[in-house]
């Protein structure tokens, strides 16, 4: 139901938690987080119920990750538990992802994903995604970049039908890439970070414009803000506008 990102010279994990804060009043039965320190694991954590909840999970302090993604998640598909809640991972553990929306073709992708060998943990159609994407990053070959991992999420989302905001971290690179269908995300930049959330009431003071992700949009949060279109190429970053509502 909500989604959040944030990658930049603070600590992730106090900013995706204050962001997840801002969207409480949208509802919700679950929430998780996923850091990324850039190397070693991506960590995930989850909880049902509310933040405090998932507060007593955490590590009290992280420092380490510069790169986080989270979620409140209102169930669609699968029960709220915390095995259902999101991040969502892939086979190797290496992918985390969160999603809002639902997908309408979960049940054809998900016999085509055990036909093909994935073990599928739950119930959720989101799970689904980081296979799709797990199978599209394993042909990546080296060092990850923005760019091929901008076109290996649009190969990847081409495969999906219903809507879907994502957040999409990924072991051994130092970012965060964001998709959209027909569900809102939003990207706001702050001196030293970039940002993302389903709404503009997830973004704090530091961030006074936003520019919104179109239907088939991949942008990558690293270093810098980088756009590309549906098919995975650079694309100009569109307008962005000034936050009208504080
Ligand atoms: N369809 C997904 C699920 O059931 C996402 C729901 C949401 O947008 O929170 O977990």
């Amino acid at each position: 139901c909500g989604i959040v990102a944030y990658h930049g010279s603070e600590p992730a994990l106090p900013a995706v938690l204050d962001a997840l804060a801002r969207l409480e009043y949208r509802g919700y039965d679950s929430t998780g987080v996923a850091l990324n320190a850039g190397s070693g694991p991506v960590r995930v954590f989850r909880s049902l119920g509310r933040l405090p909840e998932l507060a007593a999970k955490l590590p009290a302090h992280d420092v380490d990750a510069h790169g986080g993604i989270a979620h409140t998640r209102w169930a669609t598909h699968g029960e709220p538990s915390e095995s259902n809640a999101h991040p969502h991972r892939d086979c190797t553990g290496r992918i985390a992802l969160v999603h809002n929306g639902t997908l309408d073709n979960a049940s054809a992708l998900r016999a085509e994903l055990v036909a093909a060998g994935h073990v599928i943990k739950t119930e959720v159609d989101s799970e689904l995604i980081g296979h799709l994407i797990e199978d599209e990053f394993a042909l990546l070959d080296g060092p990850l970049w923005a760019d091929l991992l901008a076109e290996a999420t649009a190969s990847a989302v081409r495969r999906l039908s219903g809507s879907w905001a994502l957040a999409i971290t990924v072991e051994g690179f130092d970012g965060i890439v964001l998709a959209r269908h027909r569900s809102p995300l939003l990207v706001g930049e702050a001196p030293g970070a970039r940002m993302a959330a389903s709404d503009q009431l997830g973004f704090d003071a530091s961030v006074a414009t936003v520019r919104e992700l179109a239907d088939g949009d991949i942008v990558v949060l690293s270093e810098r803000l980088a756009w590309f279109d549906h098919t995975g190429e650079a694309a100009p970053l569109p307008e962005k506008w000034r936050i009208t509502t504080r």
